[in-house]
């Protein structure tokens, strides 16, 4: 429990109605009785101060830890920037487990399978999501050595895994979400690819499929690939890549299952090349890391970074405070490193090597619609390419000086940083951008990168009453426009997106835009904006609408690959809805 006492004089949060709900149900303490005890307050003071107290431990830092907890606090009651969600429930108790992401090894061998299961369950009890490659495991119907018998293959074992996820249920924080990978050159890779064709199938799993750039050269030229046995790394087959890449599509055209992640794309930017490949990524696939690996994530909210231009200047983005905020999140989430306890000692020594953190953003959507830049444009893509280069840069700027205060990563000399002379930094990554599921919720913002969902909707609240609940800058907006109704506010609720209405002003109609009316180029081309400046991966969904064609799906899956991103998630719209959860109302 931390020691700071709280300050006489500190500020109440200021809690929006829905993240009264969240807090309430999953982050606030409650006794062995169920009955919570904590006040947002102390939830908020209860984090600053674990987190700040790290500080003391550096001598080199003049920094002032009741200083330093109160500057936390602040910061995150301002809603400036919230940490992932372990580490709001988690910091300053006895569970102490602070991050969201995690990277397990799964070992051809029935004890290496089973350790396995028994570290998910571990994580997913203190609220982290777990990633596998189910690659190492032989192929169905192969040839079990020590029995003679034959191996049950990956897909059977993935059920275990989905089944003791549904078995936790997380006293207490959220149900587990799980990644499954597997490579496609795996033999088993078309059952693979069709585990979730049935509604419900592995349901507390993402899947991917691992695209190498040998498959994707082999779609491009219509030509046959080898399947490879694992376990002998033999081929014992072929397929056409073309076909498979086909198949792919058809699934994901049904239910948005498989996704897709590219493995080679990805250990281009593994920053430890040394210590092996990633294999695998977190739940959302935000995060790649390595087998033991686990990394904290925290979020910036970009809506709140917008400055109004005055004296005839146009709008602009707060760079200074932007600025101020990323070095303290920085601070903040290496803070959490040390902070935090994790469940097993092979994860503490790969964090404590590699020290990767995830800055990243939400409330992009906000902060586009305040400067009056529709989504679907390049001067958003511009945007997001200029902003998320600032964080990085920033966040990277903030590493090295706590690199000069308390050493570099402990594996910098060998890593990519190290071999080309750019740092020393504290952290072999410092940039990840998270769906932020329950964060946005908490901080009231869009999530993440993605485009508003609806403009405005109806909120059934307890006993049966119905709200209308419409975007804050879009209210603004229509008011200034002078077209303000509650009739109209009404009426836009039945079908979220003000796209259609004629009668409205033409400038509302290009900038205020929902994830629907947003063309899926353009989802994907900011996908590529964020990636190219964020270290580790960005979490983000190509909707489509219900009449999109498999071509369009192949079309997007073909473009991210040619754009450089790392994955992509495809959505179309009233196709079956079998996704895991990543909120923290996930039950
Ligand atoms: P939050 O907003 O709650 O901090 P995000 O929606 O940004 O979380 O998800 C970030 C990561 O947190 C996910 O990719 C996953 O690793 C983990 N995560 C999210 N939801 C869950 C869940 N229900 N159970 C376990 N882990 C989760």
């Amino acid at each position: 429990m931390p020691k700071l006492k709280m300050p006489a004089n500190l500020p109440d949060p200021i809690i929006n109605e829905n993240a009264k709900i969240v807090l309430n149900r999953r982050y606030q303490r409650k006794d062995t009785e169920g009955v919570v005890y904590e006040t947002t307050k102390e939830l908020f003071w209860r984090v600053a101060s674990a987190i700040a107290e790290e500080e003391s431990k550096y001598k080199k830092s003049s920094i002032k830890t009741a200083d330093l907890a109160r500057e936390f606090y602040d910061l995150m009651t301002s809603y400036n920037f919230l940490p992932n969600s372990p580490t709001l429930m988690n910091a300053g108790t006895d569970i102490g487990q602070l991050a969201a992401c995690f990277v397990l090894p799964v070992e051809d061998d029935i004890e290496g399978i089973f350790d396995a299961v028994k570290h998910a369950a571990m994580i997913h009890k203190s609220g982290g999501g777990t990633g596998f490659s189910f690659s190492r495991l032989r192929a169905k119907d192969s040839v079990v050595g020590s029995t003679g018998g034959v191996a049950s293959g990956p897909l059977s074992f993935l059920k275990i895994f989905n089944c003791a996820t549904e078995q936790i249920k997380q006293g207490g924080t959220r149900r587990g979400a799980n990644m499954g990978i597997l490579r496609v050159d795996h033999p088993d890779i078309m059952d693979f690819i069709k585990a979730k064709e049935r509604d419900g199938e592995l349901n507390n799993f993402n899947l991917s499929i691992g695209l190498t750039e040998s498959f994707m050269q082999a779609v491009e030229k219509k030509a046959d690939f080898d399947l490879i046995a694992p376990n002998t790394g033999e081929p014992v087959g072929s397929l056409n890549a073309r076909d498979v890449f086909n198949i792919l599509v058809q699934k994901a055209w049904e239910s948005g299952d498989p996704g897709i992640v590219f493995l080679d794309r990805i250990n281009r930017d593994n920053p430890t090349p040394q210590l092996g490949e990633m294999e695998s990524t977190n739940p959302c696939g935000e995060q790649p890391l390595l087998p033991y690996e686990a990394c904290n994530l925290g979020s910036i909210n970009l809506g709140k970074c917008f400055a109004k231009g005055t004296n005839g200047k146009d709008s602009e983005i707060n760079w200074d405070e932007l600025k101020r905020i990323i070095h303290l999140a920085v601070r903040f989430l290496d803070n959490v490193i040390d902070a935090s306890q994790y469940p097993l000692p092979q994860i503490t020594e790969t964090v404590e090597m590699n020290r990767k953190i995830g800055l990243g953003v939400m409330g992009w959507a906000d902060l586009l619609y305040q400067l009056k830049i529709p989504y679907n444009s390049q001067t958003a893509v511009d945007m997001g390419e200029r902003v998320m280069k600032f964080v990085q840069d920033e966040a990277r700027s903030a590493s090295k000086t706590l690199a000069a205060e308390r050493g570099h990563f402990p594996t910098y000399v060998e890593s990519i940083f190290g071999e080309a002379n750019l740092g020393p930094y504290r952290n072999a990554t410092t940039t990840t951008i998270a769906p932020t599921g329950t964060l946005s919720i908490i901080a009231g913002c869009s999530s993440g990168v993605e485009p508003l969902f609806a403009l405005s909707f109806v909120r059934n609240v307890m006993d049966n009453d119905k709200l209308v609940e419409t975007n804050p800058f879009f209210e603004d907006a229509v008011k200034e426009a002078d077209a303000y109704s509650g009739s109209l506010m009404e009426e836009i609720a039945k079908v979220g997106t003000i796209k259609k209405m004629k009668h409205l002003p033409e400038e509302l109609r290009s900038v205020f835009v929902t994830s629907m009316d947003v063309e899926p180029i353009w989802h994907l081309k900011m996908q590529a904006a964020f990636q190219k400046h964020t270290d580790n991966a960005v979490s983000k969904t190509v909707n489509l609408p219900a009449n999109a064609t498999k071509e369009d799906i192949w079309d997007i899956y073909w473009k991210a690959y040619e754009y450089g991103c790392k994955g992509v998630t495809v959505y179309r719209d009233g196709s079956k809805t079998s996704q895991v959860l990543c909120t923290g109302d996930g039950d």
